[in-house]
């Protein structure tokens, strides 16, 4: 084991999950609030947080106004308590990062390495895991891994990623073993979402919607405040279902073997060669110029109305309360989000019994790899979907 693990176990028994998660929601609380939202009894919750601040995973913060007697004890998670890492995996390019128990990173690491095949990358991700667990005194509770590519998360299974050429690679097990820690395995846009629930604009926020848009088009679903992996296999192909912008004999062959996919409309590979065969540009001087360039409009705009379509028919399904849009093309600004949020907000008019909140996110390496650690967080709160108080959401 090249990361010491500490004595502290990342996966907790539910009631404990319930009290740690109480505290990440809601900061500091004393023991008697504690009880009355997670509906234990005060015996219980006294048991619970004595064996978790024996763990140093809580704290004490200070105490509260006393009503008479010896003054309430406020409780917080201990930041320090243990670290997770999180690792954004890519061809040649790997970043990390270290966060504690409130979410913050507290350290990163970026390095470089050679070849595709999955022991390379092994070596690589076990040599960021050892260089960034030497650096911290706190345990290392857990590690999460995301890349570009199909992931059964619960058997830890990249099945399929085009972008390294690898099938059915069991990637948690391997880097468990290797690194010594408890290691979950998931896409890009699940990495997000998780930050997103934890941390970020999913706050308080039962059922929505995240979408990345990049090298291929991502779909993460959150039901009940959790991310969903889907029964037996992975959710979210959003970028293989088909779209009939084009349609008849214009649709465009997909790397996947069909025709018409999003991906071959709105991926950024599709839009880099489009944007090269209309106007002879790069897509990033594209952009730049489409305020006043009529032809990058038109091929924007079909990327982004395409893109804006594909998800209202998904949120008519589920009926989320918000839909986040990441991904490496929200650089490319209104020229694609402008005709994404029109042609979303089309589709969806009248078609819902309430406003669907859209947002976008601006996403880079490091938001991946601080997903990744969120992934393993996760683990350790175990998202119950309890609602947060008004005014906490993000
Ligand atoms: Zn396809």
């Amino acid at each position: 084991m090249s990361v010491r693990p500490g004595s502290k176990r990342l996966i907790r028994e539910i009631n404990e999950s319930l009290v740690l998660d109480a505290l990440r929601v809601h900061g500091s609380l004393p023991r008697v609030e504690i009880a009355r939202l997670t509906g234990l009894s005060l015996p219980t919750i006294t048991g619970i947080t004595t064996r978790l601040a024996d763990a140093s995973l809580i704290t004490e913060v200070s105490q509260g106004p006393s009503t008479g007697g010896r003054p309430p004890r406020i409780l917080a998670l201990n930041p320090a308590g243990g670290h997770v890492l999180g690792v954004w995996l890519s061809t040649g390019r790997l970043v990390a990062v270290t966060v504690n128990l409130v979410g913050e990173v507290v350290d990163h690491y970026a390095s470089t390495w050679r070849g595709r095949s999955p022991a390379a990358a092994e070596r690589a991700v076990a040599a960021a895991a050892k260089e960034l667990g030497s650096r911290t005194t706190s345990p290392v509770l857990g590690m999460g891994v995301t890349l570009s590519g199909v992931v059964d998360h619960d058997a830890g299974v990249v099945r399929h990623s085009g972008l390294f050429g690898w099938e059915d690679v069991p990637l948690g097990a391997t880097l468990s073993e290797r690194v010594g820690v408890p290691v979950t395995v998931d896409k890009l846009v699940n990495a997000l979402a998780s930050s997103l629930v934890l941390y970020g604009e999913g706050r308080g926020v039962r059922d929505m919607l995240v979408v990345s848009a990049g090298h291929s088009i991502g779909l993460g679903i959150v039901l009940g405040a959790q991310v969903r992996h889907g029964l037996g296999g992975p959710t979210g192909s959003l970028g293989h279902t088909s779209v009939s912008v084009l349609g008849g004999d214009d649709s465009r062959p997909c790397h996947c073997g069909a025709r018409g996919c999003l991906e071959t409309v709105a991926s950024e590979w599709a839009l880099r060669a489009e944007i090269e065969r209309v106007c002879g540009l790069g897509i990033d001087e594209a952009a730049e110029r489409a305020a006043d360039n009529e032809q990058v409009q038109r091929v924007f705009a079909v990327a982004g109305r395409a893109l804006g379509g594909a998800v209202a028919n998904i949120a008519k399904v589920i009926n989320p309360e918000r839909i986040v849009l990441g991904g490496e093309e929200t650089r490319l600004g209104p020229a694609i989000l402008e005709p994404f949020a029109k042609q979303l907000h089309h589709a969806l008019s009248g078609a819902t019994d309430h406003d669907i909140d859209v947002q976008v996110v601006s996403t880079d390496e490091q938001t991946w790899a601080y997903g990744a650690a969120c992934q393993s967080l996760t683990k350790l709160f175990q998202v119950s979907g309890a609602r947060e108080p008004d005014g906490e959401g993000a």
